[in-house]
Order: structure tokens, then C-alpha cells, then sequence
């Protein structure tokens, strides 16, 4: 099978979750090297990369806020924490020879660089993964919405949205044996059926854009560079 690259810059979201391994909380750092490994792989097909990290891993606002915290003061410390998720990545990108950028809705200057639209575009260019860190800057809204956001902006042709599940379900697999998979599914049906993909201001923003939005499993056998091939399964938001 021919491996020549079906899109030219990609958005990749990952949770910050993603990043805990089975500790349950915070950074395991092998699994932050593994996740690096599959995002060299994507740079070695020679597609530029954006990447949005969540915070869930270290602080969420809503849990914050639920325990008594003003929901802002909660949400910005949800915002910094993807902004240490971000550097986590950096270090373990860099150390297997990605050049990387860090770039902070929340400037930050002896930490990363501040977002600048033209900036970015720029890094991505020139073949840096550009890592985009603090979210959208703004309370209530979720790093969901700031992967829309920025892919909008980067011009990105999708966002790659990396889940424990292998696609968009018409129930939860881990309860239901006899979920359904969708191949293909739009918008405005997962926005109806409440379907757990992204937050409904992130689906509307990204639908408002034609900005398709691809469901796969990091866990998936095929490599996120194979799910960029089509390789897989996984399913297709659009
Ligand atoms: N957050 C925010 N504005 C943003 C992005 C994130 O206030 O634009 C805060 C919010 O409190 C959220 C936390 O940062 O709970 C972590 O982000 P998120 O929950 O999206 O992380 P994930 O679930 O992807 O790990």
C-alpha cells in the first residue's frame, strides 16, 4: 500500500487524560513518549502538525467549581494545566528530534511563545509540530472548542480527536455489546442523539467551518500515522 499522505496539515487532540497511563492522574512519562513516537510518525509522512492537549489529567474547572471554586478562577487553572501537558510534549517531541513550538493562548513569555496567528502558521511551514497550549484563554469554554478554533484558523484539513474507543458509538461500547460503530456520521446527528464526541460548542463550530472531525483509538494497532491513511478504524464527523 502506497503511504502518500492524503492531507497536508492536520489538527491532533488528545486529552489530558490520554497522558496519565493507568495512574489516574497526572503525567506518566512513558506514555508521553509513546504518544511522541506515533506524532513523529505523522511528521515523517511529512504532514504538518498542530496539536491541542487537554488539562483533565492534572485540574478541570467544572470539578473545581463543583467543590465550592468561582467557576473562572477554576477554569483557568484547568488552562494552565494543558499548558504543562504542552511542555511534557515538547520535552518528549524534541528529545526524538521534533522540532516543536510551544504556543500559549495565555501569554507566558519565559514558559512559550504567545499565540500569534501569523507566527504559528509560520512554524507549521517550516515543518515544526506547533503546539497549542492554554486552550481558547477564555473561561468556559474546553480545550474541544480551542482544537476547533485553531484548526479553523491553521487552515487545517481535520481534527484528529484520540479516545480510549475506536469511533463515535450509538451506545457506550463498554456497557452495550451490541454498540453500533458509525463509518460516517454528521454533525447535526451527533449534535441530536447527544453523542459524547465533543462538546456541542465545539461540534457547532466545526460544522460552521466544514471542518471534519475523525474519532480513532490511540490504542488503535494501525498508529495514528495509519489512521491518517485511512488504515483502521475509526470514524469520520462531517
Ligand atoms: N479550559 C478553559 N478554557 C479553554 C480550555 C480549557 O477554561 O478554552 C479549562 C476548563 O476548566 C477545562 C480545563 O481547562 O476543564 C481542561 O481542559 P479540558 O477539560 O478540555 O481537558 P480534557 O478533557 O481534554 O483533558
Amino acid at each position: 500500500k502506497k503511504s502518500e499522505p492524503t492531507y497536508r496539515r492536520v489538527l491532533i487532540k488528545i486529552s489530558g487524560e490520554a497522558l496519565m497511563g493507568s495512574q489516574g492522574f497526572g503525567l506518566h512519562p512513558p506514555t508521553v513518549e509513546r504518544i511522541a513516537g506515533q506524532i513523529k510518525n505523522v511528521t515523517a509522512m511529512g504532514v504538518e502538525v498542530c496539536m491541542v492537549i487537554g488539562g483533565g489529567n492534572i485540574f478541570r474547572g467544572l470539578q473545581g467549581s463543583a467543590q465550592g471554586m468561582e467557576r473562572t478562577t477554576a477554569d483557568y487553572m484547568g488552562m494552565l494545566a494543558t499548558v504543562m501537558n504542552a511542555l511534557a510534549m515538547q520535552g518528549a517531541l524534541e528529545s526524538i528530534g521534533v522540532f516543536t513550538r510551544v504556543v500559549s493562548a495565555i501569554p507566558m513569555d519565559q514558559v512559550c511563545e504567545p499565540y500569534i496567528r501569523r507566527r504559528a502558521v509560520r512554524h507549521l511551514e517550516k515543518k515544526r509540530v506547533v503546539i497549542f497550549a492554554a486552550g481558547t484563554g477564555n473561561p468556559y469554554f474546553t480545550t474541544d472548542t480551542a482544537a476547533t478554533l485553531r484548526a479553523s484558523e491553521m487552515s487545517c484539513e481535520a481534527i484528529f480527536k484520540g479516545t480510549q474507543v475506536d469511533g463515535v458509538y450509538d451506545s457506550d461500547p463498554k456497557q452495550n455489546p451490541d454498540a453500533k460503530r458509525f463509518e460516517r456520521i454528521s454533525y447535526d446527528e451527533v449534535l441530536m442523539r447527544n453523542l459524547k464526541v465533543m462538546d456541542a460548542s465545539a461540534i457547532a463550530l466545526a460544522r460552521d467551518n466544514k471542518l471534519p472531525i475523525v474519532v480513532f483509538s490511540l490504542a488503535t494497532e494501525a498508529g495514528l500515522a495509519g489512521v491518517l491513511r485511512g488504515e483502521g478504524q475509526f470514524t469520520t464527523v462531517g
